[in-house]
């Protein structure tokens, strides 16, 4: 559309000017009770939104109601759009001329704050990357939560690191600098689900809200990054009060968890799609959206701190022991809103009546959490949590009966509709609401007194929004119609009348309405504002109902499925008594899972090849070990029957093949990337499960590249005796590979029981008992599994035949050359030191002498 000319309406115009400003996004023109959409974005939203486009003098237009219009602009985010939503700004006794109407909010997938709009407990996360040649900084925000830290990594070869952050936080939206966006390696790493903004920060000065520079010396990535999302926050959300202050976070404080392993771990989203069959599906018994938020980062995020898992793991054994304090806390937990984003609302001013009633219904609860922390007597970290609650009940407590005195018990969903304050709260506002209704009755009055004066007994007053207040006569009564009516409206079967007096009346019933829902709206802005100044302890509060809450959740979990408490500990040791698949156990009819155990200790036993029939239940035992090292590790209870695990750093997966067509990439291609990426980044610590690697190429390069990813795994070998690497079972049909047992050290064999037995009617069949035994297995039993699935009978004959002519033939097997112990090991097996990567991260430009001396004292102790 051009730019406006001189022929255009005023009102055109305006809209002309207000889209040159948001190009990039659709833009909803507030006109009456519409959004309307013109030129190319009507062209463009109108399929998506499915309304009728129309045209005006030649110019395309759509519109969608005002006050649905949140599951429109949600219709235009998952296409990919950005919204921009201009309002009228004037109250329509003020405007002179046209309305005067701004953008008030431009909705991108990565900022929404409309509950309408985002998943009730999903995270929705904007990521800034700032990449550079040395590294990159990374900021992640969540404007509905107000949750914003920044980190930053150096020598992150090949982005690594980043591409797995990148997959744990799965962000709706990432801002990336134009200049970035043409480098094809950066833009591999990005998730495929998250839409990409050109984005840098237009002035990269520290705010002055930012005041703790020292928090970002030495952070200059990460301060770039932050910067450049705060940016974006504060241009998207133009009613932004306090923007949210960053910390920052060591980007390896967490269990690393790739791409691949969260995929398919199924940790949060099952393969299927959603929740419903995936660990946070299984775990999520929380009672509010805080604390099922809380559960899916402890997922996502395991702690590799022993301090903090052994805390939470007591206080869900504690919470366990006690369960009718644990009752008590979920029920009143039960009774709490989603207070955190509320909060968040409010500091966008996008929080409606309804909010804060709905935060002063959750704040009624403290009364009932404060006698819980009280009566406690908790001697876990429950205790500190409880003392948290107690610190805070005062000015929570004041907080509430402030907003009960100035909220309406149920207060309409809008402003706009009035009724939102409660009377009693303001004088003045009950003084214009009872010359409301005061009026009101006198307009019935009217009435009355008409029908007796007129003699028309079916007289009745009405309104409508453009003739004001009538007196309706039906066509039979025309003729007692007294001259002094004066005729508005002609309907089918009636005639409308005003009367001067009716008139007047008229004046004072709208006025007065109108006068106090303009008070109405200020008394709102202002109960609004003051409960932002109090929402500090707010803040801190939800903090503390989601942990109280994920922690219970997990409780009720493992009492009610029968776990137990794991150990972690700084052994090397991974080992499991009858362990169970959580997700898979809870599909199955009850009590059919068969348990299997786990005996790994990074020295004698440290690599587990396992072999075993085709749907034996290799790929269940492998993702069950690892999820099982997720939930220790997270704090969760275990579903074994016991389970001591020597802390894991990260767990690198290879499960199940995934083409990436999209993107260019075989199915063969994809395994190997990740087995790349699994052996140039696994440490000593690291739990690895590959299942068949080197499947999808010929049968003796698919061997010898196993063979040899084994043997590299394997390389670890300390020689001061400590423990030899990294974890790992490998789940293989080569049977060819067992034989690495007897020539590695450290490499055993186990193997999935399958029976094989003859029907009396003569067929053989074979069942497959899931369980793990010590020892390799000798077969694979695929062409039985090709049976159950209906491959052709003709066809499996033939097959048999085939595979007795190859098990005749003597196999070529690769020459196992056992590695002489003191190889170079050419894995980066440990992590680099710290202080070695800090000492990368300085700038000495930028340091004064003092603050180098202090470096230097710092690491001198550490090292
Ligand atoms: P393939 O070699 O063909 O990939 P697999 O050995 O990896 O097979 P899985 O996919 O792990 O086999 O398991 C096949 C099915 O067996 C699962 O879908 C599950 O229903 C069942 N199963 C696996 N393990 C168990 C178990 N421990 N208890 C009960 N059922 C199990």
């Amino acid at each position: 559309m051009p730019v406006g000319s001189a022929e255009d309406t005023p009102l055109l115009r305006q809209y002309k000017s207000l889209k040159s400003a948001y190009p990039h996004a659709v833009l909803l023109f507030r006109l009456g009770d519409f959004y309307e959409m013109f030129g190319d974005d009507a062209k463009l939203a109108s399929p998506i939104l499915g309304v009728v486009l129309t045209h005006r003098q030649g110019l395309p237009m759509c519109g969608v109601p005002y006050h649905s219009f949140s599951g429109y602009a949600a219709k235009l985010l998952k296409a990919g759009h950005r919204v921009a939503i201009a309002d009228q700004m004037e109250e329509p006794s003020q405007a002179k001329g046209i309305f005067k109407r701004e953008v008030t909010r431009l909705l991108t997938p990565g900022t929404l704050v409309e509950d309408e709009l985002l998943g009730s407990s999903a995270t929705n996360y904007l990521v800034a990357i700032e990449p550079d040649t040395v590294g990159w900084g990374l900021a992640c925000v969540e404007v509905s939560t107000g949750e914003f830290w920044a980190t930053q990594a150096i020598n992150d070869h090949g982005g690594l690191q980043l591409h797995g952050l990148l997959a744990r936080l799965d962000p709706a939206e990432v801002l990336v600098p134009p200049r970035a966006l043409e480098d094809a390696s950066l833009k591999r790493l990005l998730p495929a689900r998250a839409a990409v903004s050109p984005f840098s920060a237009p002035h990269p000065e520290l705010p002055v809200e930012w005041s703790n520079a020292a928090l970002w010396r030495n952070r200059h990535l990460a301060l770039r990054a932050a910067l450049a999302a705060r940016a974006y926050v504060v241009e998207t959300q133009s009613h932004l009060r306090d923007a949210p202050l960053p910390e920052y976070r060591e980007a390896a404080n967490a269990l690393a968890l790739d791409e691949a392993a969260i995929r398919t771990l199924e940790l949060v989203d099952s393969t299927e799609g959603g929740k419903r069959h995936s660990l946070w599906g299984v775990l999520d018994l929380a009672k509010t959206a805080m604390g099922s938020r809380r559960l899916r980062h402890w997922i996502l995020h395991p702690s590799i701190e022993l301090p903090e898992i052994e805390r939470r793991l007591n206080c869900v054994a504690e919470l366990g022991d006690k369960p009718s304090a644990r009752e008590k806390l979920r029920a009143a937990l039960g009774e709490m809103s989603d207070v955190e984003r509320v909060i968040q609302r409010l500091a966008t001013r996008s929080a409606g009546p309804r909010d804060l009633a709905a935060l002063r219904d959750s704040l009624l609860q403290v009364h009932s959490l404060e006698a819980w922390a009280g009566d406690g007597a908790f001697d876990s970290g429950l205790a500190a949590l409880a003392d948290a609650l107690l610190a805070l009940a005062a000015p929570l407590k004041e907080l509430q009966k402030y907003l009960d005195g100035a909220v309406a018990e149920e207060p309409p969903a809008r402003l706009s509709d009035g009724g939102a304050v409660r009377e009693g709260f303001d004088a003045e506002l009950d003084k214009l609401r009872r010359l409301k209704a005061d009026s009101r009755s006198v307009l019935a009055e009217l009435e009355e007194r008409e029908r007796r004066e007129t003699g028309i007994s079916s007289l009745k007053a009405g309104y409508n929004s453009v003739f004001g207040y009538f007196l309706e006569v039906t066509k039979a009564h025309q003729a007692k119609v007294p001259a002094r009516f004066i005729r508005k409206q002609t309907l089918t079967n009636a005639e409308r009348y005003i009367t001067p007096e009716l008139k007047e009346l008229e004046v004072k019933i709208l006025g007065a309405e109108d006068k106090a829902l303009r008070l109405e709206a200020r008394l709102f802005e202002a109960i609004r504002s003051e409960t932002l100044d109090r929402a500090e302890p707010v803040r801190r509060f939800a903090q503390l109902a989601a942990e109280l809450d994920a922690l219970a959740a997990l409780s009720e979990r493992a009492s009610s499925s029968g776990w137990t408490k794991p150990t972690v500990d700084f052994s090397h040791v991974f080992e499991i008594e009858d362990g169970r698949h959580p997700i898979v156990e809870a599909a199955l009819p009850a009590g059919t899972f068969v348990p299997n155990s786990t005996r790994l200790d990074g020295d004698k036993a440290q690599t587990i090849v396992l072999t075993g029939p085709n749907m034996g239940g290799k790929s269940v035992y492998l993702r069950q070990n690892a999820l099982l090292a997720v939930l220790a590790q997270m704090g969760s209870f275990v579903p074994a029957k016991s389970a001591r695990i020597g802390g894991v750093d990260r767990i690198l997966t290879r499960i199940g093949a995934q083409d990436q067509l999209a993107r260019g990439e075989s199915t063969f291609m994809v395994e190997m990337r990740e087995t790349s990426h699994i052996l140039r980044s696994a440490t000593a610590r690291s739990l690895i499960l590959l299942d068949e690697v080197g499947r999808g190429t010929s049968t003796y390069d698919g061997i010898s590249i196993a063979w040899a990813v084994l043997e590299h795994l394997n390389r670890a070998l300390a020689k001061d005796g400590g423990p030899r690497g990294p974890r790992v079972i490998f789940a293989t049909h080569y049977f060819e590979l067992t034989e690495l047992a007897e020539l590695l050290p450290g490499v055993v064999n186990a193997s999935v029981e399958a029976r094989e037995w003859t029907t009396p009617e003569g067929r053989t069949e074979v069942v497959f008992l899931h369980k793990i035994s010590p020892g390799p297995a000798d077969r694979s039993f695929g062409i039985h599994v090709a049976e159950l699935a209906g491959i052709p009978t003709a066809c499996l004959a033939r097959a048999r035949e085939i595979l007795r002519g190859l098990e005749n033939e003597a196999r070529a097997k690769p020459a196992a050359k056992p590695r002489a112990i003191d190889d170079e090991p050419t894995l980066p097996l440990f992590d680099e030191e710290p202080v070695l990567r800090e000492l990368r991260a300085v700038d000495p430009d930028h340091l004064t002498p003092r603050q180098a001396l202090d470096l230097i004292a710092a690491w001198k102790k550490r090292v």
